[in-house]
């Protein structure tokens, strides 16, 4: 996108420097020592201060199992329900939102009011209208064809439990991405992704926070062309929110390789929401990281900075009407050149 704004913007190592030392937590033992996540287990540390890191880094693995063992061995009475996954991805984002108050990553990134009001407006509008309008003019029309076509995927019924899910997350995160990376590389959908770019700092609930079209857009899949059981679906569902929920949190984990190699981690995303445009050019999964390393998208780093268009945080009006801005401002133009015809 040549039109994107020039930035000013320190390299994505230099931004770390300027925020994430302002670290105020009483609790020392605790503090982050970013970029290089190997200095969460950095050599002069004590034995227990090690073994702190270790945990914290651990937190985020540690959700998508016990995830995946309420799925696969929970209560029937409970996976059955129809509503189990709004609870249950609700009681996801309320503990990564808490942990933001015991791990603090970055001090500029700490939720106030607004930020906070901002936040959970987006995830109900995600969870009411966004979702009700992807169900109604996506999910239930592909349905319908599928069943008038007369396609069936038995096989999938009958793949292991864990199978099933790991298909559910490459079905979702590969669309997604394709998806995000056009976004990325064609200027009408820029402009319903860009809102989500002018976030001004990261935060729990900050993934479900962007212009309406683009949340329509990015719900988009082709999952409903699958036969697949509810359970192996709501644990895709949960898993990926909670992977995306940590992605977009100000939590200092930073999980070793054996989640980061395939899941999208606050590192990776946070540097996705660089201020200097081309330095967003990359790590576009919203949760399987994976694909950016197969498909050479990936790149290494973080940015303690982020924010669009010079840190230009956009009101909820703003955010409604950023893509419509380049015609109203057609209309204007227009308005302006008759007012001196009319003399
Ligand atoms: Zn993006
Ligand atoms: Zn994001």
């Amino acid at each position: 996108m040549d039109e994107q704004p020039a930035c000013n913007a320190a390299p994505s190592g230099d931004m770390q420097s300027i925020v994430g030392g302002g670290h105020s937590s009483g609790n020392p033992d605790l503090s982050y020592s970013p970029p290089n996540a190997r200095n969460a287990y950095g050599a002069g540390d004590g034995d227990g201060n090690a073994l702190k890191k270790t945990l914290v880094n651990l937190v985020p693995p540690a959700t998508v199992a016990v995830i995946v063992l309420f799925w696969a061995f929970g209560p029937r009475s409970w996976i059955d329900n129809p509503w189990s996954i709004v609870v249950a991805g609700a009681l996801t984002t309320i503990f990564v939102q808490a942990l933001e108050w015991f791990l603090e990553r970055h001090e500029g990134w700490r939720l106030d009011r607004r930020e906070f009001a901002t936040d959970l407006f987006y995830v109900i509008l995600s969870n009411t209208a966004i979702s009700w309008a992807s169900s109604k003019l996506a999910e239930d029309p592909l349905k319908a064809a599928k069943h008038s076509l007369g396609i069936t995927t038995e096989w999938a019924m009958q793949l292991p439990f864990i199978l099933q899910v790991a298909l559910v997350i490459f079905v979702m995160e590969f669309g997604q991405y394709w998806m995000h990376r056009i976004m990325h590389d064609w200027r009408p959908f820029w402009l319903t992704h860009a809102p989500h770019h002018h976030i001004t700092q990261l935060n729990a609930m900050k993934g479900a926070v962007g212009n309406p079209i683009e949340l329509f857009l990015i719900s988009l899949s082709v999952l409903a062309l699958f036969d697949l059981p509810q359970a192996a679906e709501f644990c895709a569902f949960n898993i990926l929110g909670a992977v995306s929920t940590f992605a977009h949190a100000n939590v200092r984990s930073d999980p070793p390789p054996f989640y980061s190699f395939v899941f999208t981690t606050i590192r990776h995303h946070s540097l996705h929401h660089s201020v200097k445009y081309e330095d967003t050019r990359c790590n576009y999964a919203n949760s399987l990281i994976l694909i950016d390393r197969v498909l050479g998208t990936y790149r290494e780093g973080e940015s303690a900075i982020v924010g669009q268009d010079e840190r230009k945080r956009l009101s909820i009006w703003e955010q409604f009407i950023f893509p419509f801005q380049p015609t109203i401002a057609w209309i204007k133009a227009k308005q302006g050149e008759a007012v001196p015809a009319a003399n």
